[in-house]
């Protein structure tokens, strides 16, 4: 049995991610999948990179040097069409970012080095620009998800991504998932992320996505 951890703090996504993993009997039975918790790290990961995939890089990297282990990470932005595919690689810190980010992007020191925003912070600054720029109509609220994993096993460096296509909502509905899932909406669907069952989700999302992508590769050559 090999162990492979993820490299995040994030509880959501280490859920999403054992959930994932635990429906395939095959690799279940030769991947044991632990998180830092296992390895009693509960420090900062650095994240600094100018991409997703440089991010997911960084985190993977981190902790492979640091414990020695095989593990991935995953990365992921939102990207709205209204603000020009942002917030990407600063989703989780959007409600910190400058008064004319939406617009042109711009980014300080500042912004960058003050602590994560509260998540609900994010959501509330992306639904009350959206209704302030009168983005009623569909194309402009359009967005996707987008992650990228990285995976290291042994000295080989792999990444694999996914995608979700949607628009954002205007006004949270349904509790269950994280971050932005109460306001988007997946194509195809009549219902927002946190109103899905986690299975559903899972199936259809950018993770689930990139998950299967991993997974396919872990299954042929590991
Ligand atoms: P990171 O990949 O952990 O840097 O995540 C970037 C931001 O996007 C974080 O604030 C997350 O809460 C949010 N995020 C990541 N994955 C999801 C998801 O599956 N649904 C909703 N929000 C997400």
């Amino acid at each position: 049995m090999k162990t492979l951890y993820i490299a995040s703090h994030n509880k959501h996504k280490v859920e999403e991610i054992r959930q994932i993993f635990s429906e395939d009997a095959l690799l279940a039975s030769r991947f044991q999948i632990k998180s830092l918790d296992d390895l009693n790290f509960h420090g900062q990961i650095p994240e600094t990179a100018a991409t997703l995939e440089g991010n997911a890089l960084q985190k993977a990297t981190f902790i492979h040097e640091k414990f020695g282990v095989d593990c991935f990470s995953d990365d992921t932005g939102l990207e709205v069409t209204a603000l020009h595919n942002r917030p990407g690689i600063y989703s989780a810190r959007y409600a910190n970012m400058p008064a004319d980010f939406e617009a042109t992007g711009h980014v300080d020191e500042a912004s960058l080095n003050r602590p994560d925003p509260a998540f609900h912070e994010n959501v509330d600054r992306l639904l009350r620009y959206l209704s302030r720029e009168g983005c009623e109509d569909g194309s402009a609220r359009k967005a996707r998800f987008r992650s990228v994993i990285c995976l290291m096993l042994g000295n080989e460096v792999h990444y694999f991504s996914g995608e979700v296509a949607g628009v954002i909502l205007p006004e949270r509905q349904g509790t269950e998932g994280f971050g932005y899932d109460p306001v988007f909406r997946p194509d195809g669907y009549e219902k927002s992320f946190a109103e899905l069952p986690l299975a559903e989700k899972d199936r259809i999302s950018h993770r689930g996505r990139a998950m299967a992508k991993m997974m396919e590769f872990l299954r042929e050559t590991a």
